[in-house]
Order: C-alpha cells, then structure tokens, then sequence
C-alpha cells in the first residue's frame, strides 16, 4: 500500500514537472546558426583581407586559421553556455590545419560530444578566397594554384569528422563544383544556401525560409535549407541594423519556417558582442540553437519536392 501511494506521488511530481517544461517552450520554432569557416589560401592573402591579420601570420602556411582557432573555440564556448548546437562549416583548409594537431583534433571530438556538427563549406574559384579546389577543368590554368577535385576537399573535412558523416554542407559553384562523392551517395544530404542578397528586402525578394527537397538520379534527397547572412561589411546595413531586421523577421516567422543565420568565423572575431546578443535573443525566446541535422529530423511539416 505505501508503495503505491509513493508510486502515485511520483508520477504526479513527474507529470507536474513535464507540464511546466512543456508550457514556455516555443518548441516549433526552428533555429540554427552556421559559421563559415574561410579557406584563407592565396587568394585571401592576395586580396584584401576582411580583418587585420598582424603581419607574421601572412608567411604562415595556415597563418588564417592559426589566427583564428582561439575565436572558434570562443565561439563554441559560447554556444556551449547556452546548452546550443552549432552547425560549423570548414573549408579544406580548417580540416587540413586542425588534423596536423592532436590536440585541435582532440578539441574537434569534445566540440562534437557537445552536440555541435561539423559541415562541409567549399569556396569554388569565382570566390575571392577560393580554396584552391573545383571540378572545373579551367582551374589548372589560375595563378592560384590547383589543389585538386572538390572531393578531395571534402575528404580533409570527412577526416576530421569521422565517425560521424558530413551530410550537410553550403557550397559555392553548384552545380559543377558538386562532389561526385555527393552526387553518387545515397545518404539524405541537406545543403544550405542564402547570401546577403537574399537577406534583405531592399535586394530584391527574400529567400524563403521554407525548407524544399530536391530529388536526385539516383533517388536519395538533398533538403534545402535557406540562412540569413549576419555578417560585418555590408554596404547598406551594420551588423547591429542587421541583427535588429532578423529579429523581428524570427518573431513573426511562420510554424513552419526554419529561422538559420550564418556567419563567419572573423565575423566572431570582429564583433563578438553581436553574436552574443543573437544568442542571447534566441535563449530569451525560450529556444534553443540546433544543428542544421537536428533541426531537419526534428521538423514536423511535410517538405515540398521541388526540379533541380
Ligand atoms: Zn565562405
């Protein structure tokens, strides 16, 4: 008998607590947040750096990411106080420099134990950072030199993420800088997409914040995802401007819309305080930042197929 009054106060503590979890949880709001991470090869040295890098990192081989790593760890750092998963999109070059290093790669695992993931970002050669890989049978003939396919690109990140798969990705020059290896898996894939010029109303019509699916040959599916770009140097908006117009376009978004913002890593490193606030403005919402992957297998409404 006294077991089972126990048994009862029990469940009714239990059902207490789920119903108060449940109630200020806006849980059909999806959001997340992806940082480039830039290949920071020839052609960023060459051209005008978007921040100030001190001298000495310019000779280094991966002087970009070498500079850099500290705000990435930040970056998660924050992220992690806040219990969000982050959608952390390399470069070749990131991948490449971090596995030349135990303990960055050590870093990487506790970053993915944390729940972040780790994406493919590909800069194809009409990029002024381009990373020195494409499909492009041209790109043997730029004065940046020629590092091979956009798969073998992909690999140094594929490396890096094992044993988990890199089945998310923002790529630039689609379609001919699509991996093989992506147009032949039968792995659901998820592309993201979305630049500035999609980000605002004063550039034309706004990318929509609904997710489609396009199906390949070979019947496996690749699921669009649409980012607004919160990054430092735009013509006509500061990133402050910026942060406020994503803010209010987050609270009158629609059930079934996926709220993601990208920005990159320098981005962090120039205006931290920016990021924090949308972090911040997130966690005040009650919700709660989730990989791209988490945020497609979470979401509940039927997802359009749309023509390649
Ligand atoms: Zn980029």
């Amino acid at each position: 008998m006294r077991l089972i009054i126990f048994l009862q106060i029990a469940i009714l503590l239990s059902a207490c607590s789920n119903s108060s979890e449940l109630q200020p949880t806006n849980d059909s709001t999806y959001t997340f947040v992806m940082i480039h991470f830039e290949a920071g090869y020839k052609g960023r040295l060459d051209n005008d750096l978007p921040i100030d890098i001190p001298e000495e990192y310019h000779t280094m081989d991966f002087g970009w990411q070498e500079y850099l790593f500290e705000t990435a760890e930040k970056v998660v750092q924050k992220a992690d106080n806040y219990g969000f998963h982050l959608t952390l999109a390399f470069n070749p070059q990131w991948a490449e420099y971090i596995l030349l290093d135990n303990a960055k790669i050590n870093t990487v695992r506790l970053w993915q134990e944390q729940g972040h993931q780790i994406a493919f970002h590909h800069h194809s050669i009409n990029h002024p950072d381009w990373n020195g890989y494409s499909n492009d049978p041209n790109a043997i003939n730029n004065p940046i030199p020629f590092l091979g396919n956009v798969d073998e690109g992909l690999d140094f990140i594929r490396n890096l993420a094992v044993p988990a798969s890199v089945s998310t990705a923002m790529i630039g020059g689609l379609p001919i800088d699509l991996p093989l290896s992506y147009e032949n898996t039968s792995e659901n894939l998820i592309f993201a997409g979305g630049s500035q010029y999609s980000s605002f109303e004063l550039y034309g019509p706004l990318r929509s914040l609904k997710p489609h699916n396009v199906i390949k040959n070979n019947g496996a599916k690749i699921t669009w995802v649409t980012h607004r770009q919160l990054t430092n140097g735009l013509n006509d908006f500061t990133v402050d401007e910026a942060l406020e117009i994503f803010k209010t376009e987050y609270i009158n978004m629609q059930n079934d819309e996926i709220y993601g913002i990208v920005f990159h890593c320098f981005d962090y490193k120039k205006t931290e305080e920016t990021y924090n606030n949308w972090f911040e403005f997130i966690n005040n919402n009650g919700n709660n930042v989730k990989t791209v992957n988490e945020v497609i297998s979470n979401y509940k409404y039927e997802i359009p197929i749309e023509q390649l």
